[in-house]
Order: C-alpha cells, then structure tokens, then sequence
C-alpha cells in the first residue's frame, strides 16, 4: 500500500537508528496525515542544520562554527585533552559538569572486522594537535567495547611517552556498555576516579 513518495519516506525513516519497519510506517503516516505546515517546519529544521554544521577544525566536533566554542573558550583547561568516537559523546560528558578540558573526536572506531584501521580514525591528526598544544593529559573516553578497547590499546601504544599521563574513564561503566546509556551521575564518577594506563 505504501508507493511513490510515500515509499520513499518510509524507507528514508528506515535509515534512522532505533527506527524499524512498524516505526517508518507510523512515522510516515503522522507526517503526511498531521498538521502540513508542521511537518514542512520539521523539514526545514532538518536542512538548516544539516547545512550549517561543520567540523572544527581542531577537534572533529559538529558544531555550527570552526573552531568550535570549546576550542575557543579560553577558560578551558589547554592541557588537558578527552578523546571521544562522537560528537554526542561531548554533550553527555559536558551535562556531568566534571570535565574543564578540551575534546578529540575520532570519528570512528578501529574495526579490523569493518575494514576501519588507524587512518580511519583521526589518528594523526590527533598526534598533531598533542604536540601543538602541548597536551599533558589524554583522557580516553571510549566505551568499553571491543572496538574501543582495541582503539584505546593502540592510542596507548603509540603516545606513551614520558611526559604524557594516558589515563581512561573509571570502571563503573558496565563492561560492552555505551557511554550514551551510562547515567550522568555515573559519568561523573568515572571522569573523577579515571585510572591511568
Ligand atoms: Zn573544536
């Protein structure tokens, strides 16, 4: 029953996460059977911020300027540098208020499985901006799945050095977990009580 654009919109609807075929289905009905200049406001909302977002140029992070108003919030911590795979990691972390540095988004993962390897990764870049800014302390605050052990095993191997503290977030963190799951109270803890590696 479902064709032309309609079709179209399902399957579109399909593509976001958490969103089956039941969902899509629902989803698509609502829109087009709702309130029409709503759902064109909704349309809208969708393309203007998919345009104006950009990655700084420092740190990956998706945010409507380059740098970033992290990066240029000079009451930041400039030594201190947290490594995340997204963007929405930062906000989790940034709600829990524990955390005054600045942040690296990766990006990705490595996953020999998926064909992602240390160049898919940001991972010169990040050696750059280390020596650039003459960071002290690499907080890795990648989620504790294999994925994530395997990228945070290999960013320890390659920048242990002297005069660089390597440290990761506390366990507390349910071993497999996700940081996105993970309470802001418990985030909290974990950056506190981060270990070094
Ligand atoms: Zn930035």
């Amino acid at each position: 029953m479902f064709e032309g654009s309609l079709e179209k919109l399902k399957n579109g609807l399909k593509q976001l996460p958490g969103i089956g075929e039941k969902t899509a289905e629902r989803l698509a009905f609502y829109l087009i059977s709702g309130d029409k200049q709503s759902a064109l406001n909704l349309a809208d909302l969708i393309t203007d911020s998919i345009n104006s977002i950009k990655r700084c140029e420092n740190c990956n992070m998706l945010s409507e300027e380059s740098p970033c108003p992290i990066c240029k919030n000079e009451t930041r911590l400039k030594n201190v540098l947290c490594v995340v795979e997204r963007t929405q990691d930062i906000y989790l972390i940034e709600k829990t208020s524990e955390y005054k540095g600045r942040y690296f988004v990766l990006g990705n993962l490595i996953s020999p499985i998926d064909g992602i390897g240390p160049n898919q990764i940001s991972f010169p870049k990040l050696e750059k901006l280390l020596i650039k800014e003459n960071i002290t302390e690499l907080i890795l605050a990648l989620n504790p799945s294999s994925n994530g052990e395997t990228t945070m095993s290999f960013i320890t191997s390659k920048l242990k050095r002297k005069n660089l503290k390597i440290t990761r977030l506390a366990t507390g963190l349910p071993i497999g977990g996700d940081i996105e799951y993970t309470t802001s109270k418990t985030l909290a803890s974990a950056i506190r009580n981060r270990n070094e590696v």
